[in-house]
């Protein structure tokens, strides 16, 4: 109905004949209602479902579309949407991800993890506390058994009245990323001529070592390994001749060597093993070992190559470099006593 102001009212009207005369209606009762506030609140309404449904249908589209994996669980704990991407990332289908148990999912670490995440997230629903997210890397099992690493993140997804409605969550996978970092982490440990130990992570580990038998009493000794006279294999053989000396000579130590002895590269033709619960009599013994594999058979043209080897057992207040000084001065003494022999610390000069 137009308005004098112009304005449009819309309105319910209904009649019906009332009185008849024969056939002839003679008079109608009617009703015309003002329903235009009703009318604006339904057009609202269905610009709202219109607006939802195209934001519902670009969320899915990222969904749909993204590297990561995305999915939704509900309130009951099922999996309820996951993206196609799961495919790509674990090598099954969104149907396949959705109808698998979670120890079919996480490896037993990542599943206490989120196991423990989800029950205090539900405990949290329950009693009406903050809600808590999840962020932190995770294992998921692909389909060939192989472990993938993920980023996990969850949040819960909350409406208008502050209810949870269901549980969001996003996995990327970092598999790459993973290797990477345990690439790096190799280089930055290991000896790249030899692959043994490099001097960094001895370090750490006579530290650790060191602190072990401070707290048990049982003792630990270290070796000192240098190549006697080595400045004459490279002078007459070149370095490149020398570098296979050194890798040669870590492939004989590395036969011999016990499992609860560790060598590393110490410097360029300085090695150190780390005897952990061993006294200096039995580091002596292994010393003596190592000596002979060296010098036993000569190194294809180079003929024979020998080690001095210094023996020191950890005293009482040692750190690292007070352990490694004295086997190191042990070392410096088998070479003043002629070299291709073992010097224990406290022994004869
Ligand atoms: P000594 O018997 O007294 O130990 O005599 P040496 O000639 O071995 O003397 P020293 O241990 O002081 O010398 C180390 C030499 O080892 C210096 C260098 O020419 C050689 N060297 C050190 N690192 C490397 C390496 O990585 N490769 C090669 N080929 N040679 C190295
Ligand atoms: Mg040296
Ligand atoms: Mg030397």
């Amino acid at each position: 109905m137009l308005r004098p102001d112009g304005s449009i009212r819309h309105v319910r009207a209904r009649g019906r004949v009332t009185e008849f005369d024969g056939d002839r209606p003679v008079t109608m009762l009617g009703t015309v209602m003002d329903i235009t506030d009703e009318t604006l609140l339904q057009q609202e309404r269905d610009r709202a479902v219109v607006a939802l449904a195209a934001s519902e249908q670009r969320h899915r589209l990222l969904a749909e579309n993204a590297w990561d994996v995305i999915w939704t669980m509900g309130l009951d704990g099922s999996i309820t949407y996951v993206s196609p991407s799961v495919q790509r990332m674990r090598g099954i289908t969104p149907e396949e991800a959705m109808a698998q148990a979670p120890q079919e999912i996480h490896p037993p670490e990542s599943l206490a993890r989120v196991g423990d995440y989800y029950s205090r997230l539900f405990q949290a629903i329950a009693a009406g506390t903050e809600l808590p997210t999840f962020h932190g890397e995770q294992e998921y099992y692909r389909k060939d058994g192989s472990i993938m690493y993920g980023e996990l993140d969850v949040v819960p997804q909350v409406d208008a009245d502050g209810n949870v409605v269901q549980i969001l969550g996003v996995t990327r996978d970092i598999s790459e990323r993973k290797r990477l970092e345990r690439e790096l982490n190799r280089l930055a440990h290991t000896d790249p001529l030899t692959g043994v130990w490099n001097r960094r992570h001895m370090e750490a580990l006579l530290a650790q070592a060191i602190a072990d038998a401070r707290a048990t009493g049982v003792t630990l000794s270290a070796l000192m390994l240098d190549i006697d006279r080595f400045k004459q294999t490279n002078d007459r053989h070149g370095h490149r001749a020398g570098d296979e000396v050194i890798v040669e000579l870590v492939r004989r130590v590395s036969q011999v060597l016990p499992r609860s002895a560790v060598l590393c590269r110490w410097g360029g033709e300085e090695f150190v093993v780390l005897c952990d619960r061993c006294s200096q009599a039995g580091a002596v013994e292994l010393a003596e070992q190592l000596r002979q594999v060296v010098a036993a058979e000569p190194f294809e043209e180079l003929g024979a190559v020998t080690v001095s080897i210094g023996v020191a057992q950890q005293r009482e207040g040692d750190d690292v470099a007070a352990l490694i000084h004295r086997a190191d001065e042990a070392m410096y003494r088998a070479k003043q006593a002629g070299r291709n022999t073992v010097v224990a610390d406290g022994g004869p000069a």
